[in-house]
C-alpha cells in the first residue's frame, strides 16, 4: 500500500487539506478568510470574541485568539465539535470546486493531519494519534468521487513544455470512462485571469504532426496556441478523438472513400459511424481541476459552445479562428460547414469573397453594387 498522504503546514504539497489554507468561505453572511477561523469562532457564542477572530488577519492568529479566551469556551463545545469541524471542512470544498478536484485527486491513499500538537484532529506526530480531520477528508473525497463532474477525469501529472510560441504548462489527464489520455496546455497564469481564453482542439495527427492539407487541423491548432500566447494566458485542451472520434485507422478508411469521391460526412456514414462521435462533458473535469468557470471559447462552431454550457462550463464569448484553407481542403471545408452545422461568420473583408450583383439596392437610392457576401466557413478542427 502506498504510503499516506500527510498534511500539516498550508502551503506544503498537501496543504490545501489543511484548515489554515486561504480558502474564503461564505458562512452566516460573512466571507470567512479560511476554515481555521470559522472553527475557533463556533467555540464562542460572545459576539465580540467571535469578531474578533473572524478579523484576524492569519488563521495563525486566529487560533491564538481561541486560546486566549478558552475561558469562555462555549460549555457544550465538546459534543459539538466534530459535527463542526464535519460542517466547515463539507462547506470548504463544496465552495471551492478546484480544492474538491484536488482532493479527489489524491486517489485512494490514506490521510492524515501531521500534527505533533493534536492527536485528536491529527495524527499525533507519530501516528497514534485518532485522525478526525483525516477521516472526515477520507469520507468527503469519497462522497466526491461518484459524484459528476469529479468522476469525469483525473489529473495525473504535469510538466513543462517549450514550443516556438512560449512554454506552456502540460497537464495530463485520464478521462475515466474510456481510459483516454488528454493535455490541457496552459499558458501563463490563468488563476490571475477571470475568463481565460481557451480552444478545444481534437486530436488530428495527420493534420497536428503529419503537415496533411486535407484538414486545416494543424494550422488551426498552431493559431490556436499563438493567440494564446499573445493573450498572455490560455488554455489549450488537447482532446484525443482522432478523426472526429473514429480513430486512426477509420479515418484512414474514410479519407480512401473520400478519395473515390464521397464527402467526409458520407464516408463516415458509410463505414457506419455518425458524423461527429466526439464528447465534450468531461472537459469540465479537466478545466474544472485548473479552477476554471467560465471561459471565451475559440470555435467557429456553435455546437461547441451548447456543448461546453451543457457540459457546466460558462461560455462567456466566443472568439473566432481562422486559419488554414487551402485548394486541398475546400470541399471538406464546404461539406463541414453545410453538414455539421459549424458557424459561417461575416468575416472582415479581406476574409470574405465578395460578389457583386448588377442591382440597385431596394433601401436605398445610392448608386453603388450590392454585395452578396459569401461567409466564408472559418474552422477546421471541430
Ligand atoms: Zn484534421
Amino acid at each position: 500500500m502506498a504510503d499516506p498522504i500527510l498534511f500539516y503546514e498550508p502551503f506544503d504539497e498537501h496543504g490545501f487539506l489543511s484548515n489554515f489554507y486561504p480558502s474564503n468561505i461564505l458562512l452566516e453572511s460573512k466571507v470567512w478568510p479560511t476554515s481555521e477561523h470559522y472553527y475557533q469562532a463556533k467555540k464562542f457564542t460572545s459576539p465580540q470574541i467571535i469578531n474578533a477572530i473572524y478579523s484576524a488577519p492569519t488563521p495563525e492568529k486566529a487560533f491564538e485568539l481561541s486560546r486566549t479566551y478558552q475561558d469562555e469556551v462555549r460549555a457544550n463545545w465538546e459534543e459539538i465539535k466534530w459535527q463542526t469541524m464535519d460542517f466547515i471542512v463539507r462547506e470548504k470544498f463544496s465552495q471551492n470546486s478546484q480544492l474538491a478536484f484536488w482532493l479527489v485527486n489524491t486517489g485512494s491513499e490514506e490521510i492524515k493531519e501531521h500534527s505533533h500538537k493534536d492527536s485528536y484532529w491529527g495524527d499525533g506526530g507519530d501516528g497514534t494519534g485518532e485522525n478526525h480531520l483525516g477521516r472526515i477528508l477520507m469520507t468527503i473525497r469519497a462522497e466526491l468521487c461518484t459524484t459528476s463532474p469529479y468522476n469525469l477525469t483525473r489529473f495525473v501529472d504535469v510538466a513543462k513544455l517549450p514550443t516556438q510560441w512560449g512554454e506552456f504548462q502540460m497537464n495530463a489527464f485520464v478521462e475515466l470512462e474510456h481510459d483516454k489520455e488528454h493535455l490541457a496546455l496552459v499558458y501563463g497564469d490563468i488563476s490571475q485571469v477571470d475568463t481565460p481564453l481557451i480552444r478545444l482542439h481534437s486530436e488530428c495527427l495527420t493534420g497536428d504532426a503529419l503537415f496533411s492539407d486535407r484538414c486545416d487541423c494543424g494550422y488551426q491548432l498552431a493559431r490556436a496556441l499563438q493567440n494564446i500566447v499573445n493573450e498572455g494566458a490560455g488554455i489549450l485542451l488537447y482532446l484525443r478523438q482522432e478523426g472526429r472520434g473514429i480513430g486512426l485507422l477509420n479515418k484512414v478508411r474514410a479519407y480512401h472513400l473520400q478519395d473515390d469521391g464521397a464527402d467526409t460526412v458520407q464516408a463516415n456514414e458509410r463505414l457506419g459511424f455518425p458524423a461527429d462521435m466526439r464528447r465534450y462533458e468531461f472537459c469540465q473535469g479537466m478545466l474544472g481541476y485548473l479552477g476554471v468557470k467560465q471561459v471565451r471559447l475559440m470555435t467557429n462552431n456553435p455546437r461547441k459552445v451548447k456543448a461546453l454550457e451543457k457540459a457546466g462550463i460558462n461560455v462567456i464569448d466566443r472568439v473566432s479562428l481562422q486559419e488554414g484553407k487551402n485548394p486541398h481542403n475546400e470541399n471538406y471545408l464546404k461539406t463541414k460547414a453545410s453538414k455539421l452545422g459549424i458557424c459561417w461568420t461575416l468575416l472582415s473583408l479581406n476574409r470574405v469573397f465578395l460578389i457583386p450583383l448588377k442591382r440597385r439596392s431596394p433601401l436605398s437610392n445610392v448608386r453603388g453594387l450590392v454585395f452578396t457576401v459569401l461567409y466564408r466557413l472559418e474552422e477546421g478542427n471541430y
